[in-house]
């Protein structure tokens, strides 16, 4: 008989829903965060709406949070001009300040244990892991999901190959008000080095988060003089950022931020969300992408545990090559977009092809994100 111990590292999106999915399913599940909750974190916080069904299923109603529903999309090159078009599916448009709250409270409710410390380390010896906290003896597991995010001092651990490449990505984020912005439209703006997302979320309060590449931030110094200088040289950005008040006090900010490839299992670990691969913000689908591996991944443990001879071997393969089918085309497609978009003159041949045929635009959006998740 297999013990049933399932330890989850980090409580963001992937590591909320995965607990539920397991504890829904009679599993034990104890969560290892290292914040408090609500917090805010740095995203575009527009999801897409493939993950609704699935929640759903999960009894999570995000309607209850009251989203932005938006269908429609603005994009603008490093000049302003721009095209408008329908999303082919549409997204909602929530905080995580709230998105994770909402699932940490669906979690304790259908008895998560949460353990709030730094997961310090992971080993796995004799087919059991012992996790080790900042705060406590180790704990021990049959089965551990690595939920923790782009980046963490346990891929330091773990010997990741990625954590010791360069990675030269950083990213702002702030909520803002301004009247007669549409509930209904997500902004992407372009600007020298890097891109702007802006859409409203459940409050009202619209969300602008930029990503930029360290080396064109650099030379500003700081975030106020990036902004003047070069984020509002996009008109749009500009006219926003002129009428628009500042609800944060201070912006938050992130930096070395990594799109390498990572494996999907490292040491019998089954890695969820960002901590498997970051798809490039620009196509707003790394929650949905992190969601729907957390589906995937408690799918093939419930299938570990109802079946004897079904070996760890076999669910950690499964794992990988369900994680690849669904995934690996949408992050090569977000890189490809991500590499025109930052080349002036691909973008400004791209940007012309669209502005002739508008309806390209949904096929590629599309390109970037999965069917609705059942
Ligand atoms: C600039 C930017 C904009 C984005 N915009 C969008 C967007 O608009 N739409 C979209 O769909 N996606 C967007 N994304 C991607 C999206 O934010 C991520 O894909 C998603 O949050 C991944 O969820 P996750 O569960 O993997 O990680 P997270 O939600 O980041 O959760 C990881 C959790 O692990 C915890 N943790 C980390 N290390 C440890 C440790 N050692 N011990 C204990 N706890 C730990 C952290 O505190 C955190 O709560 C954006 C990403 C970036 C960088």
């Amino acid at each position: 008989m297999k013990k049933k111990s399932i330890g989850i590292v980090g409580g963001g999106l992937s590591g909320l829903v995965a607990a539920i999915h397991l504890s829904r399913n009679n599993f034990p599940v104890t969560v290892f965060e290292k914040d408090s909750y609500p917090n805010h974190k740095v995203c575009g916080e527009y999801v897409s709406i493939e993950i609704v069904p699935y929640l759903k299923q999960l009894d999570i109603n995000l309607s209850d949070l009251k989203p932005a529903l938006i269908d429609k999309l603005q994009f603008s090159d490093v000049t302003g001009k721009t095209v408008n078009t329908k999303l082919p599916l549409g997204g909602l448009g929530i905080s995580r300040y709230a998105l994770d709250e909402f699932l940490y409270l669906k979690a304790l409710a259908s008895g998560v244990n949460f353990i709030h410390a730094l997961v310090t380390d992971v080993t796995y010896t004799n087919d059991e892991f012992a996790i080790t906290t900042n705060k406590n003896e180790p704990f021990e597991f049959k089965i551990v999901l690595g939920a923790y995010g782009k980046r963490s001092l346990l891929d330091k651990k773990l010997d990741r190959q990625f954590i010791d490449q360069k990675s030269g990505w950083l990213a702002i984020k702030g909520h803002y008000k301004k009247d007669g912005f549409p509930d209904n439209l997500v902004m992407l703006h372009n600007f020298k080095g890097g891109y702007c997302g802006l859409s409203k979320t459940e409050t009202g309060a619209i969300n602008v988060c930029y990503l930029a590449s360290y080396n064109s931030f650099k030379k500003h110094k700081d975030p106020v003089n990036f902004k003047n200088e070069v984020l509002m040289q996009n008109p749009h950005l500009r006219d926003f950022f002129q009428e628009a008040t500042p609800l944060f006090e201070k912006n938050l900010s992130i930096a070395q931020i990594s799109f390498d490839k990572k494996s999907s299992i490292q040491d019998h670990i089954l890695m969820l969300g960002d901590a498997a691969g970051l798809i490039h913000p620009l196509s707003g689908n790394g929650m949905a992408m992190a969601i729907h591996s957390a589906k995937i991944a408690s799918e093939v443990i419930l299938k570990y545990y109802e079946n004897e001879t079904y070996t760890r071997e076999a669910m950690e393969k499964e794992y990988e090559k369900n994680w690849k089918e669904q995934f690996s085309s949408r992050l090569r497609m977000g890189n490809i977009l991500q590499n025109i978009l930052l080349n002036p003159q691909l973008s400004n041949i791209v940007q012309k092809i669209i502005s002739s045929f508008p309806s390209l635009l949904p096929k590629i959006i599309s390109k970037t994100h999965g069917n609705p998740i059942l």
